[in-house]
């Protein structure tokens, strides 16, 4: 039986219903599981000739989703995920993000959507506010961490290009630390520009070896801007802020602050001192879907002065005229590559609204609380060595004795056990363990069954 074209468009309230019902049983597991890997035969065996000319009934394909898709997808917002970096969203910022999706929200201007960007800019201030940006700042949400480094940057390269006076053939460079996050060597890649590698120190990129490094290299003036980390993904170090900053300032650089997954700790008291520096930053990118408790996709990018940026990203066709003539308050599109945009920000600022700023902090600090009291346990055991104190909320450590396959196969064995979701990662060349915390409902009793299956 086919659908008619014109009911696709209509009320279904039997399709409201089947599928209301079953986000409202994944709204309300607790916890909720973790699920396990795929298995491209079985999920294709499943897929076959689903897509075909008549279409399927709903609860059918529901059924589907629910029994075989979504067991195969692990789920980052379990409180035993705790590999890269967990997700765990508000219940109020997900069920804001089914409004979103309602209101088929263009995001783009202002012209078309000034409601939501008033929304979506009062969240960017008040993050701005936490890291001490002027009150020109500004910017909007995009897709990730990645897409925000690679916004950010192409306006530093640009700047620079102006400045010096240079075209796109003159060789130009930025400095960064080895631990400085994969998605920024991509955008080194993509726009052209090259990696002046400074050494770390404790592995901490600091502002004193920045300056021995540009003062050891014959051609300092194509070193054009900097990015810290504050905190890097493996191991959640902050770079020395402080000591960048004055560097940049003396300099004229530009100062990329890549907050990606430590953005978050300036609503911690306890780390907020570490991220000083922070205010000098010409642009910023911090990621809610990360440590701020918003649904996948959500990075918030500002900068100090957005003109700069909107000089850049501002797309030029003559069907967008329109956006510059009328409402020309503030249109997002301007600050990063993209055009059509979700208004990705508004379930965070729901949350926010709704929460108040004080949560979020408590709930930040519950995962550097974990984070504390885990290196303690590991500290105290006697087969278990721990690599580094943690900063934030991510901690390396080695099982004494272990081959990379052992790490390997005990991770396999957790998930299997749905016992927790821990990968391996990487510490100077070495397989070691890494738990990344950041999910409120993850306890120390979970710690400590992880950990005793490594006895
Ligand atoms: C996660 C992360 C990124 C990439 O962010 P996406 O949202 O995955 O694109 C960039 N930098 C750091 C430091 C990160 O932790």
């Amino acid at each position: 039986m086919t659908t008619a074209p014109h009911r696709m468009h209509q009320p279904d309230n039997d399709l409201v219903d089947l599928v209301f019902g079953y986000m409202r049983d994944r709204l309300q597991y607790d916890p909720v599981p973790l699920d396990h890997p795929g298995e491209g035969e079985r999920l294709r065996a499943h897929l076959a000739g689903l897509l075909n000319e008549h279409g399927n009934a709903p609860a059918d394909v529901l059924k589907l989703y629910d029994h075989e898709l979504s067991r195969a997808v692990i789920s980052a917002d379990s409180p035993r995920y705790l590999s890269f970096i967990p997700c765990a969203p508000t219940k109020a910022a997900l069920l804001f993000d089914m409004v979103v999706s309602c209101a088929s929200l263009q995001g783009i201007s202002w012209l078309e959507a000034a409601g939501a960007i008033a929304a979506e800019n009062q969240v960017l201030r008040l993050i701005a506010d936490r890291a001490g940006l002027p009150e020109g700042a500004g910017g909007t949400f995009v897709s990730g961490g990645s897409a925000g480094n690679l916004s950010a940057l192409v306006v530093a390269r640009d700047a620079a290009r102006r400045r010096l006076g240079v075209g796109p053939q003159a060789r130009l460079r930025i400095a960064v630390a080895d631990q400085v996050h994969s998605s920024v060597k991509n955008t080194f890649n993509i726009i052209g520009v090259e990696a002046f590698k400074v050494p770390t120190v404790d592995r901490r990129f600091t502002g004193e070896a920045l300056r021995a490094a540009l003062a050891a290299d014959p051609h300092p003036e194509t070193v054009i801007a900097v990015v810290g980390t504050a905190g890097t993904t493996n191991e959640g170090i902050i770079d020395d802020l402080q000591g960048l900053s004055e560097v940049t300032r003396e300099r004229g650089l530009w100062f990329h602050v890549d907050g990606a997954y430590g953005g978050a700790g300036l609503f911690a008291p306890s780390v907020r001192e570490r991220y000083n520096g922070i205010e000098h930053a010409d642009s910023f990118v911090v990621d809610p879907h990360k440590w701020l408790f918003a649904p996948f996709d959500c990075a918030a990018l500002i900068y100090r002065e957005p003109r700069l940026a909107k000089a850049v990203h501002t797309q030029d066709a003559g069907y967008l005229d329109v956006l510059h003539h009328e409402g020309d308050e503030w249109n997002p599109t301007d600050y990063a590559y993209h055009l059509t945009r979700r208004a990705r920000g508004l379930p965070l600022w729901f949350s926010l609204a709704v929460h108040g700023t004080q949560a979020y902090t408590e709930a930040i600090e519950a995962g550097l609380t974990l984070a504390r009291e885990t290196a303690q346990l590991i500290r105290e055991t006697e087969h278990l060595e721990l690599l580094h104190d943690p900063q934030l909320s991510a901690v390396c450590f080695r099982r004494k004795g272990w081959s990379e396959e052992q790490y390997y196969a005990w991770s396999r064995q957790l998930l299997a056990d749905q016992v927790g979701f821990v990968t391996p990662t990487g510490w100077d060349g070495q397989t070691v363990a890494r738990f990344a915390f950041l999910h409120p409902g993850t306890t120390m009793e979970m710690v400590r069954e992880i950990l005793d299956t490594m006895a």
